[in-house]
């Protein structure tokens, strides 16, 4: 279970260190599946962004932007500087490469093609190694409330650059959204579940919205582990930290771990919180020490290996 940045990176992590341990046979792809975050999906200049979607499928066929967290290697912004010269307002900023997948997503939707199938052609053809499900084909749409009303995500994080205050964070859609094809079965068939460390409010939160899908964790029968994206008392990126401030919870992996109660069997949290273990455990799951951050691309792998080994430990 994913969002964006934290998402992406796990799930590489544990698509490399599937191919470690098998070896680089094409031919044994591994058996992953990531269910991605839609709640941040716009619609850009007529186009259809799936923001998490396309980290995860970029991250996951090694194409990702390693510097900026968004995007494209090597991207460039010849559309983007031509549409501001026609005096089109271009604050969400989409390189040109970028702008082929959203063109690509939006014509098939066009034809009333959902888009979990066209999320999978997408991902094959950039030869993604797993299975890329949105949670739901249905509309689900993250909007916050701040002081100046309610925001579209992307006006509250990218045009407004999450700096308003929040005060509530809803998720339009989600009663009556259904899980894409695949969601509840990957849940459910799963040998081991997995909460990337991913912004718990804005990209989990929603996941979980959509229904059948916290229920599915809740009646899990595989050992399900999360990572804590807060390190510290801060996000390595992003607005969660403040985020979780906003809405009453604790900024810490005790605060996370508070959110995943019922949901997790375990908690990888970074050395900078071993002081908060007998807290966590009195919540009922078991917690994992270690560098909780992914520097590099081996370093993801040595931690998704980490998360396979605290499965490991559980079972035995
Ligand atoms: P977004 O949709 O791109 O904002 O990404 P996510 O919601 O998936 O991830 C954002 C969160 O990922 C932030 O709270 C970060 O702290 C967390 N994150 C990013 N990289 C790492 C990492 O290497 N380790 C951990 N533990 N968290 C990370
Ligand atoms: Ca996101």
């Amino acid at each position: 279970m994913a969002g964006g940045v934290g998402g992406a990176r796990l799930a590489d992590g544990l698509a490399r260190a599937h191919r470690t341990t098998v070896g680089d046979d094409p031919g044994v792809p591994p058996d992953l599946t990531a269910v991605v975050n839609t709640g941040d999906d716009a619609e850009i200049h007529g186009l259809w962004i799936s923001p998490d979607l396309d980290t995860v499928m970029y991250t996951l066929a090694g194409l990702e932007n390693r510097t900026q967290g968004w995007g494209l290697e090597g991207e460039t912004f010849t559309v983007h500087e031509a549409m501001g010269a026609l005096g089109v307002d271009t604050w969400f900023l989409l390189g040109d490469r970028d702008l082929a997948t959203h063109v690509a997503r939006t014509a098939a939707r066009r034809t009333g093609e959902p888009l979990s199938t066209t999320t999978a052609r997408l991902a094959a053809a950039l030869g993604v190694p797993a299975r890329l499900l949105p949670v739901t084909d249905d509309r689900l749409a993250t909007v916050v409330d701040t002081p100046d009303g309610t925001l579209d995500f992307q006006d509250y994080f990218v045009r407004r650059r999450h700096a308003d205050p929040v005060r509530g964070v809803r998720f339009e859609g989600a009663e009556v959204a259904r899980p894409a094809p695949g969601v509840l079965d990957a849940l459910r068939d799963a040998d081991v579940l997995v909460v990337a460390p991913s912004n718990p409010v804005l990209s989990i939160a929603p996941l979980l919205s959509v229904p059948g899908v916290r229920q599915a964790l809740e009646s899990r029968s595989a050992p399900c582990v999360a990572v804590s994206p807060i390190i510290g008392g801060r996000a390595l990126k992003g607005p969660a930290a403040e985020v979780l401030t906003a809405l009453g919870h604790e900024p810490s992996a005790r605060g996370v771990a508070r959110m995943y109660a019922g949901l997790v069997d375990v908690l990888v949290v970074d050395h900078a919180d071993a002081a908060q273990r007998a807290d966590i455990e009195d919540l009922g799951m078991r917690v994992v020490v270690t560098d909780a951050v992914m520097r590099d691309r081996p370093d993801r792998a040595r931690l998704a290996r980490e998360v396979l080994a605290a499965v490991q430990e559980l079972r035995s």
